[in-house]
């Protein structure tokens, strides 16, 4: 190689070694966190045959809200237990954090569950024989993982509950059950927190209280949210909301308000069949 007087411009000019560098830190940074393609799920044969998914793509990006849509039956929870691996698509595939999980063992895929996915069901599901406390470290008590007390401080501090620690479900009010539970799907920093109807038991303020915690989550600990809601106030906290009816994708939106989702749904409600059936023949 030959040396001479570089230019400005020249040593500007990247290199195919940083091109390549930039191009596996932009491929990593970028990366979707769930990510699936093709996936449908059919319950049932023949003429009796639910057509729960058909052929969705969709992928998840970091640090993001989203919520997922549609009426009653259109298959926001069969997406979500697929998404979450409670489920397996009758075609298709899923990767979270770059693990195909379709593939998966039971086994494998239990431990994967357990490392990389946090769930937030409608009715709480806290163990009622133990503290707000120890139902927050239960997912590392049952993995056998020390609690990162720093973690611990940062989790419990969000949820605002420092002094109901030792009290027992029973003895909290639903929106405190719900923070606990919120907390407990954080404690092992999941790459993705699934949210079923998190707000379905509660009134609207606790219900507030709530969405606010799993907003912090994405902007303050980079959490990615996925959440199901019937609710447009609720969706109206996402960075996107996705829609969906009949099994597929209708619409796909970054951040929307409230009385833009609730027109949004009305439209989908009132499209007429002949194009839903024109979709549905494609
Ligand atoms: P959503 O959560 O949007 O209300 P679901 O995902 O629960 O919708 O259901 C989608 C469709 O699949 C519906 O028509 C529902 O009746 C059907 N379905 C869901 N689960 C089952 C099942 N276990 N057996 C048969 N059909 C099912
Ligand atoms: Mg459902």
């Amino acid at each position: 190689m030959q040396y001479k007087t570089t230019t400005e411009r020249e040593r500007i000019a990247p290199t195919p070694e940083m091109l390549a560098q930039f191009e596996r830190q932009f491929a990593t940074e970028t990366r979707p966190v769930v990510s699936a393609r093709g996936l449908t799920r059919t319950y049932g044969k023949g003429d009796a045959a639910v057509h729960a998914l058909r052929d969705v793509d969709i992928d998840f990006a970091e640090g993001k809200l989203t919520a997922i849509m549609g009426p009653s039956g259109s298959g926001k929870s069969t997406l979500m237990h697929i998404l979450a691996g409670l489920d397996q698509p009758t075609g298709g595939r899923v990767a979270i954090d770059g693990v195909e999980i379709t593939r998966l063992k039971e086994k494998k895929l239990t431990q994967l569950r357990r490392d990389k996915i946090g769930f937030i069901f409608q009715s709480f599901n806290l163990l009622a024989t133990l503290t707000a406390d120890e139902n927050v470290v239960l997912p590392l008590s049952l993995a056998r993982r020390r609690a990162d007390e720093a973690w611990r401080r940062t989790v419990i501090d969000a949820i605002g509950l420092s002094d109901r620690l030792t009290h027992r479900p029973a003895e909290l009010s639903g929106g405190q059950q719900q923070r606990v539970a919120v907390a407990r799907a954080l404690i092992t920093r999941p790459a993705v927190l699934f949210a079923d109807e998190p707000t379905g038991n509660l009134d609207s303020r606790t219900g507030g209280e709530v969405l606010d915690l799993l907003r912090r989550s994405a902007d303050e600990f980079g959490q990615t949210v996925i959440m199901v809601t019937h609710d447009a106030g609720a969706a109206s906290i996402a960075d996107r909301v996705v829609f969906l009816k009949d099994g597929r994708i209708e619409l796909d939106r970054e951040r929307m308000t409230r009385d833009d989702i609730y027109d949004t749904i009305k439209d989908l409600e009132d499209r007429p069949a002949a194009a839903l059936s024109e979709e549905a023949a494609r």
